[in-house]
């Protein structure tokens, strides 16, 4: 056991908790349901339904977090910002796993450190809003929350919160973890055979060239090394991946929560990494309630309306007892907001001795509404605010120790620019998402290029 493992085990079950004891707190973003049987019964088919994920691969997960924490290693964390069921193909599923591959093969090669992987997928199908409401040509309804609550459609019928739809979030999370696992363990991550993962862009795009040095260069690495020892190097043929999401529907995660044989307290085993979003961060609301008992590792989104004092309330709360790996910061300020907004931040944490990751998104700070109407962001200001980041990092003493990303393996152009300077006219061709624009397969990997400029070995 490595000194961590044993750092790992000093905490306690926490005071006057149980998975239930978030319902007497103020609890932000959720909906109503018109039919209480109806989610009562839902809830206990879903408490008896086998979970996503188990409770060994969670710890694993938090000692990789640990170690990123002391930064002998980096997070990468990406996926849509909203999942869909109608998403939930092979074709889709498969392409966002080779581009968080690829961009992990890039950031190993570049940072010459390992890469956790964990994807926003297998469960991030609720989302928080900014209103609760959307009125059109006069009618009102409830705003679209996430497949797992309604459908995006303007109809009362399709805004209506149905509790079934937690069952088929359930069931389409449950597919795509089965089919990340198999492609997985079958060799889809094989090292040796990079190519795999090619999507069919990269023949032709302007990043290519940079690519296939680098993929061609890990490869003789490969080789090399072989040759030396005489024999192949099996344990490049698969990675560990884990998955994450914005643990916003309570009743759902509580339903997934539970308590196993070998391990004690409580594990949310619907995802290994869930994380708290900026809306529902309040220190004495339902969601921080909730998150401080379970024995996940969590993050929490931190954006530029919090204050440092608050900052070191919310760590008190969800990690007392500083437990390495336990928590991640993910600051989201904005590229115009974060030279002001997160040092004061830093030094609070670092003065205080906290025990933190800390982790870029350098998109939901960088939201904007084109004038033909469309969310977008600009990937100048995607960079901008990335780069920003670990300079403050590196002038507040502390360590940027992941990112956070929207992204997809589609051909999608929902931002603007990038090496094919993708313009406002370009939005119009396949503006896909539902709800936040993401980087399109090329712009995801040429921000993994951008990190590895900035911060490469
Ligand atoms: C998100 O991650 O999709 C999101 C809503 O982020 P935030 O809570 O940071 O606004
Ligand atoms: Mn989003």
């Amino acid at each position: 056991m490595s000194p961590i493992d044993r750092r790992l085990h000093p905490v306690r079950l926490p005071d006057a908790w149980a998975p239930d004891s978030w319902r007497a707190r103020p609890a932000r973003q959720l909906p109503q349901y018109p039919d209480a049987g109806a989610l009562e019964g839902v809830l206990r088919e879903l408490r008896a339904l086998p979970p996503l994920v188990t409770s060994w691969e969670i710890l694993a997960l938090k000692q990789q977090l640990a170690e990123a924490q002391e930064g002998r290693r980096f997070l990468l964390q990406g996926g849509d910002c909203a999942e869909s069921f109608d998403a939930c193909t092979s074709e889709v599923i498969s392409n966002r796993l080779k581009v968080l591959l690829q961009m992990s093969l890039v950031l190993v090669h570049g940072m010459r450190k390992p890469v956790v992987r964990v994807g926003r997928f297998a469960g991030q199908y609720a989302k928080p809003r900014s209103a609760d409401s959307e009125t059109i040509d006069g009618l009102t309804l409830p705003s679209y929350r996430g497949d797992m609550v309604n459908a995006p459609a303007f109809t009362a019928e399709a805004r209506t919160p149905d509790p079934r739809r937690m069952v088929k979030a359930h069931a389409r999370s449950a597919m795509t973890m089965n089919f990340v696992r198999a492609l997985i363990d079958g060799g889809f991550a094989d090292l040796h055979h990079p190519e795999y993962w090619n999507l069919s862009w990269v023949g032709h795009s302007p990043l290519a060239d940079e690519y296939r040095r680098m993929v061609e260069a890990i490869g003789d690495a490969v080789r090399f090394m072989e040759t030396l020892s005489g024999e192949e190097i099996h344990n490049l043929n698969r990675v560990d991946f884990y998955t994450s999401h914005e643990a916003l529907l309570l009743p759902y995660e509580e339903a997934l929560t539970r308590q196993v044989p070998r391990h004690w307290g409580w594990f949310n085993l619907s995802t290994h990494f869930p994380w708290i979003g900026m809306r529902t961060a309040d220190v004495d609301g339902a969601h921080v309630e909730y998150f401080r008992g379970i024995r996940n590792p969590v993050a929490v989104k931190v954006g530029p309306s919090v204050a440092p004092d608050a900052l070191l309330r919310l760590i008190d709360v969800l990690n007392p007892e500083d437990e390495p790996g336990r928590l991640t910061l993910i600051h989201r300020m904005g590229a115009a907001h974060i030279a002001e907004r997160l040092p004061p931040l830093l030094d609070a944490v670092r003065r205080d001795g906290r025990r933190v990751l800390w982790v870029c998104d350098p998109m939901h700070g960088n939201t904007e509404t084109t004038r033909n109407g469309y969310k977008t962001r600009r990937f100048a200001n995607i960079g901008r605010e990335l780069e920003l980041a670990f300079e403050l990092h590196a002038a507040a003493g502390t360590r940027l120790g992941g990112v956070h990303l929207e992204l997809t393996g589609e051909d999608v152009t929902e931002c603007l620019g990038g090496a094919r300077e993708l313009t406002e006219t370009d939005l119009e061709r396949a503006y896909c998402s539902t709800v936040d624009p993401r980087l399109n397969y090329e712009q995801a990997l040429e921000v993994a290029m951008l990190i590895v400029r900035k911060h490469g070995a």
